[in-house]
């Protein structure tokens, strides 16, 4: 099946309230733009300088999502024009974003990404450190950031209810920080190729897939 055509298979099966993020990470322009001319405008990357590229030629009406582990020394190229960068893992992080969102005379999107997997190279904030970040009330000393939700990325099995089980509780906690701090949170980015159907369940916002719609073998051999 094509890419438009997959596009189209999965949109028609998520519920209106969850938007696709087309993960166009290693896959070439001529791909994304197909992608593009069937309506697609949301597409996450996890390397700046291939972010940076495609951006720089790429119709200037996409919404790019960062969407790997960021470094300190690499916000300032993609400040300019991110949309929403969904792995904030630490606080220094977040004060360069905000250093360089100033910089920009922007306020950048962003989620918290929350480790919930078994696995322990994992990025991203424990619960605690969170709950801790929001009662010093943090977020208050970066008025170029706003933290618009939370992202989190299930242990990479097959055992589908350890799968859910993870989800559901970045979802609880997500209810919490929301109920408690931060009202206006509204996106949950939970869900790749593999496991989006129980994001989705577990209620996902947003669920970031790339080689169910651009193929699996693909991925690698085309990098430039
Ligand atoms: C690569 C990647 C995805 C997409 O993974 P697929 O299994 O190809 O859908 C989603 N989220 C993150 C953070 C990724 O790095």
């Amino acid at each position: 099946m094509n890419i438009s055509n997959k596009i189209k298979e999965i949109k028609a099966d998520l519920p209106d309230t969850v938007q696709l993020l087309v993960v166009s990470k290693r896959q070439p322009m001529s791909a994304i733009r197909e992608a593009y001319e069937a309506g697609q405008r949301a597409f996450g990357e996890s390397q700046m300088q291939e972010l940076k590229d495609k951006q720089y030629f790429l119709p200037k009406d996409i919404e790019w999502h960062f969407i790997g582990h960021l470094q300190t020394n690499k916000v300032r190229f993609i400040a300019p024009f991110i949309s929403l960068i969904h792995s904030v893992d630490s606080v220094k992080l977040l004060e360069e974003i905000n250093n360089q969102a100033r910089k920009q005379n922007r306020i950048i999107h962003c989620l918290l990404e929350i480790r919930i997997a078994r696995e322990k190279t994992k990025y991203g904030f424990s619960f605690e450190e969170v709950r801790s970040l929001y009662e010093k009330d943090i977020f208050a000393q970066w008025p170029h950031i706003h933290i618009t939700g939370m992202m989190g990325m299930a242990s990479l099995t097959d055992d589908e209810i350890l799968i859910q089980s993870e989800f559901y509780s970045l979802s609880l906690f997500f209810n919490e920080i929301k109920e408690q701090y931060a009202p206006w949170f509204s996106v949950l980015s939970m869900g790749m190729t593999d496991d989006y159907e129980i994001a989705v369940k577990e209620g996902s916002t947003i669920v970031r897939i790339g080689s169910h719609i651009f193929g699996k073998k693909e991925k690698r051999k085309k990098k430039k």
